[in-house]
């Protein structure tokens, strides 16, 4: 049995650039496929924050990866976006896309998809510049620490969370995932949104050399996870459809979640 220590160890050869060919470009980033799944996490993301209810001062994005697609709706609403993660290597992806700098993945194609979704009709090249602007700090992050941002943030709480493929991806079990998520709520104000994106019956995937075991939920056990403390506002789930299925992960679908953390319990 895996433990949080044997996970954090094996995350050493996270590949961010094999990670970012896995998943983010055809055929799971198609946006000529409505099928594609990709088109079908910014459509949650968008639908949320055009419902008004969302928006403030901080958004965290926990565990953000080497990706940004995650906040392409959701960081108009605030004034400050604070990108996080676990690995130095992926935080220095992330600055290398903010600073424009030469091998950069491009996020342009899922950025002009959120464009037609908000359907303004504005330049994708005009809502990259912005998120570019609005990101005012990369910062270390790690879910299994009761304060998961360490000092950087304490004692602040903040507006709104969004996350996207961490809890399950570095927890050992389902009540490591459940207690991780009890931490990044302690970052959020009640009241406070958090916006979840989660595989669903992946017990593996691959970045690179590295194979990441994950927590196998199903969507009741996603669910679930949030009775204590939130109200869930939205669930979708997704299931991957043959022509999305790749070697380098095992899982069956997506989840997401929209929950808004209880003013009091
Ligand atoms: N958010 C991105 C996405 O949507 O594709 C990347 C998710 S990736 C599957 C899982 C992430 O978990 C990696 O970026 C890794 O650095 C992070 N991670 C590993 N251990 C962690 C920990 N203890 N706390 C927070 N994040 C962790």
């Amino acid at each position: 049995m895996s433990t949080i220590k044997a996970i954090a160890e094996n995350y050493q050869t996270f590949n961010p650039a094999a990670y970012l060919q896995n998943n983010y470009v055809p055929p799971r980033a198609d946006f000529s496929n409505p099928d594609s799944v990709v088109p079908w996490k910014l459509k949650c993301l968008a639908d949320a924050c055009a419902s008004g209810e969302i928006g403030g001062q901080i958004l965290v994005d926990i565990d953000s990866g080497p990706t940004v697609y995650q906040v392409l709706s959701a960081f108009e609403l605030f004034k400050e976006v604070i990108l996080t993660d676990f690995l130095a290597v992926n935080r220095e992806e992330l600055k290398k896309w903010l600073h424009d700098e030469p091998g950069a993945f491009d996020w342009g194609p899922s950025i002009n998809q959120v464009c037609s979704i908000e359907g303004k009709g504005e330049p994708w090249q005009a809502k990259q510049k912005r998120l570019r602007e609005r990101v005012s700090r990369v910062i270390p992050v790690n879910v299994h620490q009761s304060c998961p941002l360490g000092t950087e943030l304490a004692p602040v709480t903040v507006d709104a969370l969004v996350s996207s493929f961490c809890l399950e991806a570095c927890s050992p079990n389902y009540p490591a995932f459940v207690k991780a998520l009890g931490n990044i709520t302690g970052l959020l104000k009640p009241g406070g949104h958090v916006l979840m994106i989660g595989a669903l019956e992946e017990s593996y995937y691959m970045a690179g050399e590295a194979r990441l075991s994950a927590v196998s939920l199903t969507e009741e056990m996603t669910r679930k996870a949030y009775d204590v403390g939130y109200i869930i506002r939205d669930f979708r789930s997704y299931t991957l459809p043959e022509s999305m299925t790749v070697d380098t992960d095992d899982a069956k679908g997506v989840s997401f979640v929209w929950a808004q953390k209880k003013e009091s319990d």
